[in-house]
Formats: structure tokens, C-alpha cells, sequence
């Protein structure tokens, strides 16, 4: 029974002579290459040329700070947890005397990776996130041949001061 109608029977009729000549073939093939010569491409040149995105569209993780540039991760493991791909590690640690610039809460995150090979880009760990220590920016990620390459670490995901500026100026714009 066919599951579609889309099914077509195989031809085992033996070859034209047409057919075997290959001509017909490679012309008819030819004609629809330089067709298409003239026509606009439907693709851009990535990564040089990039497509407008839609305005929910998620892309590479990044890592808040707060005002005083101190990290909001508190280690909780919430997004771990609703994270559906597991694609998130992290390991706590105790902020010591002396340490309050640097972390705002008591617990921080001293190890934190997302293997991107593993995520989907859902965005429930932003939205798990108690603290608004964790977003989904608009950056592409980055192709490359090396799987290592993939997991990204917490000093590869934390904002950076321009990218703070940034998100300030949207924030005033929107
Ligand atoms: S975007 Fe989704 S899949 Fe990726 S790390 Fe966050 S929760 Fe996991
Ligand atoms: S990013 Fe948010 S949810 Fe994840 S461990 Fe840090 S504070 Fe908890």
C-alpha cells in the first residue's frame, strides 16, 4: 500500500537510443543551468553576506553581568535542568571575602559550558533563569571543522563591556 501519492514506478524499460547517446540529457541539464544564470540567487554568501533574521530568532548564549559588571550566575543549575538537550554543565563554587566585585551573589558559577553541538537554540534556559543571568543573542554561531570548538566556556560566554553599552542602548531605544 503506498503511503503517498507521490510514489512514482520505476521505468526498467530499456534505453532509447537518444538516451544512450547522453545528449538530449546533458542539453536539457545545461538549459536549466543557464536559466538559472539570469535569475537572482537564492542564496547569500555567508559569511560575508548575511539574511535579515526574524525578530525571534535565538543565537549564541551569552552571560549577563549586572550593573557594576558583576556575574549574575549563581549557579543554581535551574537551566540545566530545563535545558531538553543537556547541553549545559556547571560547577558551583563559594565567593570569598574580597570577591563581592566580581560576583553578586554568594554562589557562583566557577565552571559553566553549553556544548552547542547538543543545543537547539529553544531558549528555555533563558527562561528558567531566575536571576536574568542568561539570554540568547542575535550572533550566529560560527561554523568550524573542530567539535571542541563547540563547547563554549563561561569566559567565552560572559558580556562583554561593549555588548552591555549595547543592549543599554536598545533597551532606551525600545
Ligand atoms: S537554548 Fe535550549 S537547548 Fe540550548 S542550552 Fe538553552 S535550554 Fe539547552
Ligand atoms: S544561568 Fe541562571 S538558571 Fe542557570 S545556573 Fe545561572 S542563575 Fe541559575
Amino acid at each position: 500500500m503506498n503511503l503517498t501519492n507521490r510514489s512514482v514506478a520505476v521505468d526498467r524499460s530499456p534505453m532509447t537510443f537518444s538516451e544512450k547517446i547522453y545528449i538530449p540529457g546533458i542539453l536539457k541539464g545545461l538549459k536549466i543551468t543557464l536559466s538559472h544564470i539570469f535569475k537572482k540567487p537564492a542564496t547569500v554568501r555567508y559569511p560575508e553576506e548575511t539574511r535579515p533574521f526574524s525578530p525571534v530568532f535565538r543565537g549564541l548564549h551569552v552571560l549577563n553581568r549586572d550593573e557594576e559588571g558583576r556575574e549574575k550566575c549563581t549557579a543554581c543549575g535551574l537551566c540545566a535542568l530545563a535545558c531538553p538537550a543537556e547541553a549545559i554543565t556547571m560547577e558551583a563554587a563559594e565567593r570569598l571575602p574580597g570577591e563581592e566585585h566580581l560576583y553578586r551573589e554568594e554562589k557562583y558559577a566557577a565552571k559553566y559550558e553549553i556544548n552547542m553541538l547538543r543545543c537547539i537554540f529553544c531558549g528555555n534556559c533563558e527562561e528558567a533563569c531566575p536571576k536574568d543571568a542568561i539570554y540568547l543573542s542575535e550572533t550566529v554561531m560560527p561554523a568550524n571543522y573542530r567539535r571542541d570548538y563547540f563547547v563554549y566556556k563561561k569566559e567565552d560566554m560572559l558580556i562583554t563591556d561593549e555588548q552591555v553599552k549595547a543592549k543599554r542602548l536598545k533597551l532606551q531605544k525600545a
